[in-house]
């Protein structure tokens, strides 16, 4: 059910059916003309939740534009079906540019894919994920236009509240969050979340997305923030606090790579996930569904590229894999 957090904001409670997130929270503005934040997966439950909470609030979409915090399929995946001609789509530069380019067609997925091979996947895995990898099957259908385009630091306006386009690079290298100085609220979308950690990948073209999102926890932590709204689980608390031990839990992990490295040099990235620690519920490394294998590897990607920049480690491409060595 839509359930009314102050006047004419609401969040919207979208199950992401079978997928360790649980749920998206999408919150929308209302006002003269409205403003809904994320959507969730392009599925037929997400569609359905949805479509009956937006009738509970009485939304006309013809007076509604979407922000999108950022281009992963469970924020993005039903905004062309939400769109309505004439309202705008927001995204930041960098996610609307991989959008579009997601959606001409599979040649940057085969690319990520062929990438995935050199850091340990076979090629079974790589092909069975480009047949069920839901970040591929849930998304969007194309626009038919370009997105509409915001800047660090932009202004929009809905329902009488000043809201600001607040860069965070790192989850996505194009991740906005909103923030509204008057009631001191921030919409954080994946760049904080409570009891599940945000997770953090290695992104084409970006060198250090872990540094990237480590500097855009101390963008934020500083805002005066009475209400912080992320997008993903009911849990909510306070911004500081939450940046510092997000930035704890990566130290900590930063430090867990390094160790493996050191006490096992040679490995892939996808052998040294196996030896990192998770939180998902799963028996060993093998055991781990394929999908979250994938995120596992980016983000065990992202620490040894944080520790490679500054000359903790080293990779070497040996035929065809490329494996990491301490730097001594
Ligand atoms: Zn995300």
């Amino acid at each position: 059910m839509a359930k009314e957090l102050a006047p004419g904001l609401w969040r919207l409670d979208i199950p992401l059916v079978g997928n360790p997130l649980k749920n998206l929270n999408s919150y929308l503005i209302a006002g003269e003309r409205n403003l809904l934040i994320d959507t969730g997966f392009n599925q037929p439950a997400c569609r359905a939740a949805m479509d009956r909470q937006l009738g509970e609030i009485g939304v006309d979409l013809t007076r509604t534009d979407i922000f999108l915090t950022h281009l992963h399929s469970d924020h993005a995946g039903l905004s062309t079906y939400l769109h309505r001609p004439g309202r705008a789509v927001f995204l930041s530069e960098w996610d609307a540019n991989r959008r579009e380019e997601y959606s001409r067609g599979d040649v940057l997925w085969r690319r990520t894919y062929a990438g995935y091979v050199e850091n340990g996947f076979t090629r079974e895995e790589v092909d069975w994920l480009g047949g069920g990898n839901p970040a591929q099957t849930d998304v969007p259908e194309p626009l038919g236009r370009p997105y509409d385009r915001l800047e660090n630091g932009q202004i929009l306006e809905y329902g009488g509240r000043k809201l600001r386009c607040i860069l965070t690079p790192g989850h996505t290298p194009g991740h906005l969050c909103l923030y509204e100085a008057e009631h001191e609220t921030l919409f954080s979308g994946d760049h904080i979340l409570f009891h599940i950690t945000p997770n953090i990948c290695r992104w084409e073209g970006v060198p250090d997305s872990l540094g990237d999102y480590l500097e855009s926890l101390d963008a934020v932590k500083d805002l005066p923030v009475k209400t912080l709204l992320p997008a993903h689980r009911e849990e909510t608390g306070d911004l500081r606090l939450r940046a510092e031990e997000l930035k704890a839990h990566h130290a900590q992990r930063i430090e867990g790579a390094r160790g493996i490295v050191e006490k096992k040099p040679g490995l892939t990235a996808y052998e040294i996930a196996g030896e990192m620690r998770w939180s998902i519920r799963a028996r060993s490394w093998a055991d781990f569904p394929l999908t979250q294998k994938f995120f596992a590897v980016g983000e065990a990607l992202a620490h040894l590229d944080w520790l490679e920049v500054r000359g903790g480690v080293k990779s070497r491409a040996e035929n065809g894999k490329i494996r990491y060595y301490p730097n001594e």
